[in-house]
């Protein structure tokens, strides 16, 4: 079961009528955010928190409600969050155009309150049951945090909102030293022990709600950063460092350090333009492509610059 109040529901109507009596079928259920028209539901649905499902008039003046699947659907970020048409529209004909569109039910108005009800709590349900695989799918089975997979999705997702919103976006690649060596003077499994220790640190050093760290592969953790220059993106790093230094776990053959260090490389793009300026899809979609490579490369040049200084250190 879900818990009373945790799903979040978008309500898309410009009549102020429907909006009143879907909210009132739903609000002792979901917690609901109402959007008069398609603009403001397209910037509702991109704030965090996601809602968990949007209920959408097709009929409405100047963006109708194909236009707005069509949009969600173009953007990483709020393409999974499923669409229910809620409209007057009733021909098979329109039905099957929303259904092609993406959403995943359709319900004709004037409608039955409780049979709506239970759809809705339909799909809620399986989007639950889809969140608890994913949490599954997207784990570091050792270390028991983010994994590669996660990642990769995550960087396109806040690299396409940072484009949007014209924001800086920082990534970190952190990577332990010496850990061959670690491994070979205290065994695998040890090293297995202190890379589950290394994330569980690398994770409690982050303030942010938004940040996120990774597992990227091996001995190698990987941040995401969003709203982070180039400078606060340093004092993340240098957090991080600080933090596996802390932990005291001892290397006896690092010659940089008795413990474990790491050492970490980062790298910022920051977006021109006016906050909130609507991106058409082709160039957001360019700078998507171009930037998640070239940003991880200089993570990666960078994360090179720290081992090459001297290891246990952040670079720039
Ligand atoms: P550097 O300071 O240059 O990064 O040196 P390093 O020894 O850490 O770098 P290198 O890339 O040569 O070695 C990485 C080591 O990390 C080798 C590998 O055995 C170890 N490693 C990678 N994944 C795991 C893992 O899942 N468990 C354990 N125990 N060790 C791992
Ligand atoms: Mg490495
Ligand atoms: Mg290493």
């Amino acid at each position: 079961m879900i818990p009373k109040k945790t799903a979040r529901i978008l309500i898309v109507d410009d009549e102020k009528m429907n909006l009143k009596v879907l909210s009132e079928l739903l609000r002792e259920d979901y917690s609901l955010v109402l959007a008069k028209n398609g603009g403001q539901s397209l910037k509702f649905a991109r704030q965090k928190p996601l809602p968990d499902l949007i209920l959408l008039d097709v009929v409405m003046p100047e963006m109708g409600g194909h236009d707005v699947i069509r949009q969600l659907k173009n953007d990483p970020l709020t393409k999974d969050i499923p669409v229910i048409f809620v409209t007057a529209l009733s021909t098979t004909g329109d039905e099957e155009q929303g259904l092609k569109l993406g959403a995943v039910d359709y319900i004709t108005k004037p409608f039955s309150p409780p049979i709506v009800k239970m759809r809705i709590h339909n799909h809620l349900r399986s989007v639950h049951h889809h969140r608890l695989l994913d949490r599954l799918a997207y784990l570091d089975p050792l270390t028991e945090i983010a994994n590669r997979r996660r990642f990769d999705e995550e960087l396109v997702k806040e690299l396409s909102r940072a484009a949007r919103n014209s924001t800086s976006f920082s990534v970190g690649m952190v990577d332990v030293d010496f850990f061959k060596h670690y491994n070979d003077h205290y065994g695998h499994a040890m090293g297995d022990r202190t890379l589950y220790q290394i994330a569980a640190a690398l994770e409690a050093s982050l303030e942010r709600p938004g940040d996120l760290v990774a597992r990227y592969g091996g001995e190698e953790f990987a941040l995401i950063l969003p709203e982070t220059d180039a400078p606060a993106a340093g004092r993340v790093a240098e957090k991080a460092r600080k933090a596996i230094e802390n932990e005291k776990i001892p290397h006896a053959r690092s010659s940089v350090s008795p413990n474990i260090s790491v050492s970490v490389g980062t790298a910022t793009v920051r977006f021109t333009g006016r906050a909130g300026e609507q991106l058409r899809e082709p160039r957001a979609g360019q700078a998507r492509e171009h930037t998640v490579e070239s940003l991880m490369l200089r993570a990666d040049q960078h994360l090179y610059k720290a081992k090459q200084n001297g290891r246990n250190r952040i670079w720039p």
